[in-house]
């Protein structure tokens, strides 16, 4: 695993530490159930994850789920099930925004009482044009002055479903004029009937709003150190805001006694900490078109392996300790940044290089009949699973008469330097002999159906006497392949920031980010291999056995290729 690197938040944790402002940190990852996890919260996960362990800390798994629209079971799952596959556990730190959904509104009526709350009976339009802009400064609500007890009589009548949708809100009071935008008298609730959420059902019309709902949420827990990313900054006054504005609990419910110290939370004002996100090339990593993607089938589903999202990197063949050792290596930071998807590829390949067993599969299948091998010889070979890693063992080859190799390793007009067979040349089998092709056999339409081969029969282990052999090539026999459909993926976008000149972004998809080869043959240890089963498929690339898979037709999907080791 990746040793520890730091990093600004990293040095102001142990700073907190040190100067005695916390005994211990709690963190939490917060993501909203509105879709699958990317590669940018893979990220955020082992940051909070990473810096909890690191310190002796918590970190708790918190649905920041206050937008049942779009919002459902089945994002819930796949949440955890991503972060436990990622390797980091929250135990019995799983909580829920809506479990506070009572203990907010509390919160609101504290607000109402304090004069620092009221409702407002403005429409949205109405209410964008009153907050003014960053030149120009907003206007005071006509509402803005209500009583406490009109406030307090009318939010009651707006949870118990008395307004319909969007004729009032609940908002802070706190400055029409402050330069800060997000000040200018916030929306705290907003009204949304009908909704079913998917953990509070149909208790509620009334729904908080994130800002409102987020550094609440943090404080209950018992968060110190509130991470997320840059665009909330802005945010941060709000968030102080309702955090100093509120009192503790004086008898804290369940859940938020869970893992409190004493069963009660002390009210430590969390510090929202911010850093830039990560951006990849080639990808989009906003939920919004991610979603996109999928309800357009412009891709095979969340998990579908050309996707950012963990499901899909998982599908692709990206293991938890490549991803892992990904978020070390880009670092935390404050800079904006788009980090190159070679150092992704890089980092997975050293992972995979390091583990992955060794088989041979031929993509483009071309016959080779060996005719001084006799047909009904088949001759046991041992071959090792890893060059560099005998742990992973051997396996056995059948070499007989008839053997597949790579279309593309065999040339009639072999281009300068070319390494592999000719017509006359010689090349070693791998883990087998060195074959000579005497003769091309065309098929009716003049293509190439198949090569006569001679083998040199004192070459198994062993360099011919006195002569250079082109180069080595991977092969399957004839008699043992296995039947395989490999499906090779590439970039899913053919530009490096889609959608950055202002088009739609679908426009930058590369057309050619799959291609389904129907007609392979592998060896019948890969083939037998259980689903999620990975390989290095010896000068192809790194390939995964896909869920799709059923008995008679394994399918293997490209992780990703080997660096060109082409003429080493
Ligand atoms: P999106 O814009 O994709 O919808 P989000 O931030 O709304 O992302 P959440 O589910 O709310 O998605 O995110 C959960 C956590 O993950 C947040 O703390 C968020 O800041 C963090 N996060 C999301 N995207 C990234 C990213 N690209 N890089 C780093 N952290 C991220
Ligand atoms: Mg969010
Ligand atoms: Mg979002």
């Amino acid at each position: 695993t990746a040793a520890p690197r730091t990093n600004f938040i990293h040095h102001l944790i142990a700073a907190d530490l040190a100067s005695g402002k916390h005994q211990r940190i709690a963190t939490r990852f917060p993501p909203e159930p509105n879709g699958y996890l990317h590669i940018g919260h893979a990220k955020s996960i082992a940051l909070n994850f990473g810096l909890a362990e690191e310190f002796g800390g918590t970190c708790n798994l918190r649905f920041d789920d206050t937008n049942p629209l779009k919002e459902n079971h089945e994002f819930v799952a796949a949440i955890q099930y991503d972060v436990r596959w990622l390797g980091y556990d929250w135990g019995e730190r799983l909580y829920f925004a809506s479990d506070y959904f009572e203990q907010l509104y509390v919160f609101a009526l504290e607000l109402i009482e304090k004069g620092l709350a009221y409702v407002c009976d403005l429409s949205a339009d109405e209410m964008r044009d009153y907050r003014g802009t960053l030149t120009i400064p907003g206007r005071d609500s006509p509402y803005r002055d209500r009583s406490i007890a009109d406030n307090r009589a009318l939010f009651e009548r707006m949870r118990a479903g008395a307004f319909p949708d969007g004729s009032r809100t609940l908002r802070a009071r706190i400055d029409m004029t402050s330069p800060n935008v997000n000040l200018r008298d916030p929306v705290l609730y907003r009204i949304k009937h009908g909704v079913i959420h998917h953990q509070t059902g149909s208790a509620w019309c009334l729904y908080p709003t994130y800002d409102f709902t987020h550094p609440l949420s943090d404080a209950l827990e018992g968060i110190t150190h509130s991470i997320c990313t840059l665009e909330f900054e802005d945010h941060r006054p709000l968030y102080d805001w309702c955090v100093a504005n509120v009192s503790v609990p004086k008898s804290p419910q369940p859940p938020f006694a869970k893992g409190g110290e004493g069963g009660f939370v002390k009210w430590n004002p969390p510090q929202q900490i911010e850093f830039s996100r990560l951006n990849l090339e080639y990808c989009v990593m906003s939920k919004r078109l991610l979603t996109q993607l999928v309800t357009e089938q412009l891709v095979n589903g969340w998990d579908d392996p050309r996707m950012p999202t963990i499901a899909g990197l998982r599908r692709r063949g990206y293991t938890p300790a490549a991803l892992r050792e990904f978020c070390a290596r880009i670092g935390v930071t404050r800079a904006d940044n788009l980090v190159e998807m070679e150092l992704l590829e890089s980092t997975l390949r050293e992972d995979l290089d390091a583990h992955a067993p060794r088989a041979m599969a031929v993509l483009r299948p071309l016959k080779v009949v060996i005719e001084n091998w006799p047909a009904e010889r088949a001759e046991q070979l041992t071959a090792a699973n890893h060059p560099k890693d005998q742990s992973l063992g051997t396996r056995q080859l059948t070499f007989g008469r008839e053997v597949y190799i790579d279309q593309n390793d065999f040339a009639e007009l072999p281009p300068k330097g070319f390494k592999r067979l000719t017509l006359g040349g010689e090349v070693r089998l791998r883990n087998a002999y060195v074959i000579r092709c005497e003769r091309v056999i065309r098929a009716a339409d003049g293509s190439i159906a198949e090569l006569r081969a001679t083998a040199d029969l004192d070459t198994l282990g062993k360099n011919p006497q006195g002569r250079k052999v082109a180069g080595v090539i991977q092969w399957v026999a004839a008699a043992s392949a296995c039947t395989a459909e490999v499906r090779l993926y590439d970039r899913l976008f053919a530009v490096p920031t889609p959608g950055a000149s202002g088009g739609d972004f679908r426009a930058d998809l590369n057309p050619h980010s799959l291609q389904v080869l129907n007609n392979c043959f592998i060896e019948p240890s890969a083939a037998a291999a259980a689903v999620g089963s990975q390989f290095q498929f010896e000068r192809e690339g790194y390939f995964i056995k896909d869920v799709d898979s059923t008995a008679e037709r394994p399918v293997f999907n490209l992780t990703v290729t080997l660096r060109d080791t082409w003429g080493k």
